[in-house]
């Protein structure tokens, strides 16, 4: 059986998902698509050469028969209200990050799933399905660097539109980071600290770039992240962890050594579209595999979004504070153990 998506936003990511459920993933179809621009979508379509149906309003897609599933990539400010609506209708729904706006925004989505009573949501997050991510968690949890002491991480972008801002360095950028340092670590956060330092000449009146985030995990572990979102030279991703007996650092993502003008060198990425296609590919599969196998979804929960904002949530207020903030994050409910 082929699982039926329905696609609400057809904007950047939009577009990179339904690209990749029609040519790479297998067992899947878009038959329906929605955004607030119902012409983009139709012009959408025709360019990915796409049979499928174009609506104005999310809503009707969800509910239309003939879908399956949902695939939400609106305006983070959608997302809350389409996956309740997707839960609602009973239909599994492929949410990107963020869940929602706010910790409480989250919430209502993990009430409204644990009221249903099975999962229905996976959050992209894609980052657990990195390979390079996924070999540092290997090397965490073999002990090969003994226990764990310190993370030092950097989340950079060549430049960012004037319209980003300093709260979107949290929000949109460092949301991943909140995801998959938890996820690295099998901790949660106890408290948060955010930085300035000197702001580069590229930045703009709105945005204090770049910022540094320091953690305190519940076992102890320091964690400090670099934003960097006017960095000029690249898409620049970096993770290293420090053990009792060794680190381990995220691999360079593969690329041609050049031999040129009297220099060896290599290229670095400057498109976040590129950087993780290969896990973008691997989330939804996962997803497509999940729905249509009939048992419980195995990617990000709607916990792991909730946590991930009740973090950012705590990281806005410590923008504002300059204090180190409490976490303060309820027990996991025992619907979302992982299994
Ligand atoms: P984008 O290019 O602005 O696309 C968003 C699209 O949603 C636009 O086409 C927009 O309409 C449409 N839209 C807004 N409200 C809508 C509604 N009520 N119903 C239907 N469509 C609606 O943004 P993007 O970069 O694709 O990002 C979309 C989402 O994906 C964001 O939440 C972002 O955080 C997330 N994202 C995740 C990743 C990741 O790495 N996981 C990467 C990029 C983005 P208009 O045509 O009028 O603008």
């Amino acid at each position: 059986m082929t699982l039926k998506i329905g696609v609400i936003g057809t904007g950047a990511i939009g577009q990179e998902h339904i690209r990749r459920c029609e040519n790479v993933l297998q067992g899947a179809k878009v038959v329906a698509v929605s955004d607030i621009n119902v012409e983009g979508a139709r012009t959408t379509l025709q360019h990915l050469n796409i049979d499928a149906e174009s609506y104005a309003d999310g809503h009707h897609v969800i509910q239309l028969p003939e879908v399956d599933a949902i695939i939400v990539t609106s305006w983070d400010q959608t997302h809350e209200e389409f996956t309740l609506a997707a839960i609602e209708a009973g239909k599994p729904v492929f949410c990107e990050k963020p869940l929602g706006i706010s910790a409480e925004g989250c919430r209502h989505v993990v009430n409204a799933e644990i009221k249903h009573g099975k999962r229905l949501v996976q959050v992209g997050f894609m980052r657990p399905y990195d390979t390079g991510y996924r070999a540092l968690k290997k090397i965490i949890t073999d002990g090969s660097i003994g226990e764990l002491l310190m993370l030092h991480c950097a989340h950079r972008n060549p430049t960012v539109p004037e319209s980003y801002t300093t709260d979107m360095a949290i929000t949109n950028t460092l949301i991943h980071e909140l995801d998959v340092l938890r996820w690295l670590t099998n901790d949660e956060y106890k408290t948060v600290q955010v930085i300035f330092p000197r702001v580069t000449s590229k930045s703009h009146s709105r945005l204090k770039d770049p910022q540094i985030v320091l953690f305190e995990m519940q076992k102890g572990v320091r964690i400090d992240v670099e934003i960097f979102v006017n960095c000029s030279y690249g898409y620049d991703i970096q993770c290293e962890v420090v053990g009792e007996t060794g680190t381990a650092k995220l691999p360079e993502p593969a690329s041609v050594q050049l031999r040129s003008e009297a220099k060896i060198y290599t290229t670095i990425q400057t498109n976040w579209k590129d950087r993780f296609t290969a896990a973008y590919d691997i989330e939804l599969q996962t997803f497509i595999n999940d729905v249509k196998a009939g048992g419980e979804l195995t990617g990000p929960s709607a916990w792991d979004g909730f946590a991930a904002s009740v973090a950012a949530d705590t990281c806005l207020k410590a923008q504002k504070s300059g204090a180190i903030e409490p976490v303060e994050i309820s027990q996991c409910p025992a619907f979302y153990a992982k299994k």
